[in-house]
């Protein structure tokens, strides 16, 4: 049986005042209140009664009731613990939700996943997040290669312009393509600042990462191709010459990135925002010793 949803100015305002709850500015603590915003949210996960839900920051537990009406188990990392006690009340007529109070973080996902998702089929991460840490968070979930489906999160506009941006253009960047290399990311929905309590002062926008079964480009190494990237980034006024003979470790000689990049047919004057995922990957791969 669905409980009253939360999503609304008056519900939230009112479990927030029961509890004598105070927001905090510093955990990034802005609460959806915009119904359809949420839907869209859900939508996005394509949830369905075998899967497995993982939340970041559940709140007051708006968007959870929802993840425990469309999923099999749902788990959610909450930092703050004054928000136990108003979850445990908002969540009470669900039996399949676990919540971590813990710092995502600091959380150990894949004991998370072993413990509470071994019967699910595949593991969606759904979440409105705190915006003061998205992209630890994001790295964080693409770097530990957990088995998810999708990553449907609300993130600051320009964050999720950063992961859909494709070269040439300011937005691209590292954030870019390490997105790009694990995901296929969409936008899902542009957020006003009034779908919160309280609004924030920053635009919001909801994105899809479809997670990747292969990455669209091969590479001999894959730590090798995003300390490339990385180096490439290091200046962005920089032409990619000058940035990979004061970045890449181990150095290596002019000479041999050079050469590197005649091989992969970059010219050396180019700046790293205009080089494309598989233009990363071949010069990776030429300067594989
Ligand atoms: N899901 C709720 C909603 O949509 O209304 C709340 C979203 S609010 C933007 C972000 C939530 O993340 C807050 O509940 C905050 O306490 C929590 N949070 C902040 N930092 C966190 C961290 N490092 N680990 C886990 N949760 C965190």
């Amino acid at each position: 049986m669905t409980q009253k949803r939360l999503v609304s100015p008056s519900v939230t305002r009112d479990v927030v005042t029961r509890h004598g709850f105070q927001f905090k500015k510093s955990l990034g603590q802005n609460f959806l209140i915009d119904g359809n915003i949420l839907d869209k949210i859900v939508e996005a996960a394509e949830l369905d009664e075998n899967a497995g839900a993982l939340e970041i920051g559940p709140g007051i537990g708006t968007l959870t009731q929802e993840l425990c009406e469309e999923a099999k188990q749902v788990v959610a990392v909450e930092k703050d613990g004054r928000l136990l006690g108003v979850l445990r009340e908002t969540l009470s007529e669900y039996g399949n939700v676990h919540i971590e109070h813990n710092d995502v973080l600091e959380a150990d996902l894949h004991a998370i996943f072993a413990e509470h998702f071994s019967e699910t089929s595949e593991v969606s991460v759904v979440a409105n997040l705190p915006y003061y840490v998205t992209t630890p968070i994001v790295m964080k979930l693409l770097e530990e290669r957990l088995p998810l489906r999708n990553i449907v999160v609300m993130v600051q506009r320009e964050v999720a312009d950063r992961m859909a941006a494709k070269p040439g253009g300011k937005e691209y960047g590292t954030l870019s393509i390490a997105v790009q290399y694990w995901t296929e990311p969409s936008i899902v929905t542009r957020v006003p600042e009034s779908a919160f309590m309280p609004a924030p002062n920053v635009e919001s926008t909801v994105i899809k990462l479809k997670v990747r079964k292969e990455p669209p480009v091969q590479v001999k190494d894959v730590n090798l191709f995003f300390h490339l990237v990385k180096a490439s980034f290091a200046q962005r006024r920089k032409t990619l010459l000058n940035n990979l003979q004061s970045n890449l470790q181990p150095k290596r000689e002019k000479d041999v990135i050079l050469a590197a990049l005649d091989r992969a047919g970059i010219d050396p004057t180019r700046r790293g925002e205009t080089l494309s995922l598989e233009e990363y990957a071949k010069l990776a791969d030429e300067l594989v010793n």
